[in-house]
């Protein structure tokens, strides 16, 4: 296996980690050499549920003894896609009472980018400064930081950057800005939550100019941070919201919520605004639907809570500068990169998969899954304890 993976698989990286995956089930990962992993990251907060929920397993074994793929998103009336879309709306705020299915989290924010500029009828875009919004050409647009936009200019004109959290951003949301674009708690940049004042005043410059408000929430969405959105900690509605990760309960499906009157824009001119083959597939629909009942019938949105506290409690040693976040999406600031290297590289071969984010070297991303028990908990805990001395 290891020889097709190095000959025939494409890497992007110079050095891949290579564990040679056997299955994976609830908080962990097992290998083909017989060891078994702690997963601290859930493929990048996808596995929320951990691996192979019954319940999610049981959805995607009924809906692939009915049918797979028929007809693009839209078109068919297709019981797993109306049902998922029904349960997300009902409990999403009642201006966002449509979700348009997409495959991936730099899928539907290119539809969000679309959808805004064409509703307002205006081109500009307002972004943030260490913002990550996905690897295609629109959302790598928007996305604030130049070592990864820089080999790939000329990128979409008319993007402005500004510091997040800062209101020198107010004075340039203008009557000419088609949408501002953000994470409400900032991923891949450093696990950085946004202000609540700070938010509230953008929120309300754009509704003063007829601007749109793109929350991206494609890693926080879905009980990561507590609540099944981060928006609910500030009490900031977007207009258009973009989810993906672990919106599928581990298969691959992506989406953005929004007013019936905004996504009106994608209705004509031209026909099939943004044609997706496999947007909505009805088996991760079906996957989606199932990992969302139990998320919302279960105590595990409050379990992130726990997690925070346990870990907030137990990593307050030497070495941690800082840790942020919410709920279980959590980053440790670490003294310096040797020691965050040590750290990450010893974890891994105590057992103990976790993450960096790809914006900083002293920044390891902790993204377990919600169903963590105390004990696997303590032991992941006490892993990283050993390898920070
Ligand atoms: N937005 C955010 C906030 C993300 O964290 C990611 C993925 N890390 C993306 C967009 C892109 O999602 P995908 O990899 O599914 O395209």
């Amino acid at each position: 296996m290891k020889e097709l993976f190095n000959r025939h698989i494409a890497h992007t990286s110079e050095h891949p980690i290579g564990l040679e995956i056997d299955y994976a089930e609830g908080p962990f990962i097992c290998t083909t050499d017989g060891r078994q992993y702690i997963d601290f990251i859930s493929g990048i907060a996808v596995s929320s549920l951990g691996h192979r929920h019954p319940e999610v397993i049981r959805a995607i074994e009924e809906q692939i003894s009915r049918h797979l793929h028929v007809m693009v998103y839209g078109e068919f009336i297709q019981k797993s896609q109306s049902e998922f879309a029904g349960l997300l709306t009902s409990l999403l705020p009642e201006n966002l009472d449509r979700i348009y299915f997409v495959n991936s989290g730099t899928e539907a924010n290119e539809a969000a980018l679309k959808l805004a500029r064409k509703h307002t009828g205006r081109k500009a875009f307002i972004a943030f400064n260490n913002s990550y919004h996905g690897d295609t050409m629109g959302s790598l647009s928007v996305t604030g930081r130049d070592v990864y936009r820089d080999p790939y200019l000329p990128l979409l004109s008319d993007v402005h950057f500004f510091d997040f959290n800062d209101s020198s951003v107010l004075k340039d949301i203008s009557n000419e800005t088609a949408a501002v674009i953000m994470e409400p708690i900032q991923g891949e940049g450093g696990i950085i939550p946004a202000n609540t004042d700070w938010l509230t005043s953008v929120r309300k410059k754009c509704s003063e100019t007829g601007t749109l408000l793109i929350f991206d929430e494609i890693q926080s969405g879905f009980g990561r941070t507590g609540k099944l959105f981060g928006f609910e900690h500030f009490d900031v509605i977007p207009d258009i919201l973009t989810m993906a990760k672990a919106m599928g309960g581990g298969l691959p499906i992506g989406g953005l919520a929004s007013s019936s009157e905004i996504f009106e824009a994608f209705k004509h001119n031209p026909p099939l605004n943004h044609v997706t083959t496999f947007g909505g597939h009805p088996v991760s629909c079906a996957s989606g639907h199932a990992a969302l009942k139990v998320l919302t019938n279960s105590n595990l949105m409050s379990n992130a809570a726990n997690i925070e506290q346990k870990i907030r409690a137990s990593l307050n040693i030497d070495g941690v500068v800082e840790i942020r976040g919410k709920g279980a999406m959590l980053g440790l600031e670490l003294e310096d990169k040797n020691l965050t290297e040590k750290m990450v590289i010893g974890a891994m071969n105590d057992g103990l998969i976790l993450g960096w984010t790809l914006h900083s070297n002293t920044l390891v991303r902790l993204a377990p899954p919600l169903i963590m028990d105390e004990k696997t908990l303590d032991r992941a805990i006490e892993i990283v304890i050993s390898n920070m001395k």
